[in-house]
């Protein structure tokens, strides 16, 4: 199980900062989820004004 940010992001970092495990990283003005290094933990879901982050 992981996370994955859909296209209602607006890139402004807020996930990235709250992840434990430094799974998020931008690119192209969004963010995006290592699924790999992903905790399931649901912290950028918690942090996100748009509501991106949605778990799979
Ligand atoms: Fe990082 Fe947790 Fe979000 Fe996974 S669910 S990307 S571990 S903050
Ligand atoms: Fe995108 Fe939400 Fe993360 Fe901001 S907090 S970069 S809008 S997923």
């Amino acid at each position: 199980m992981a996370y994955k940010i859909n296209d209602d992001c607006i890139g402004c970092g807020a996930c990235a900062a709250e992840c434990p495990v430094g799974a998020i990283s931008e690119a192209d003005g969004k963010c995006v989820i290592d699924a790999s290094a992903c905790l399931d933990c649901g912290a950028c879901a918690g942090t996100c004004p748009v509501g991106a982050p949605q778990a799979e």
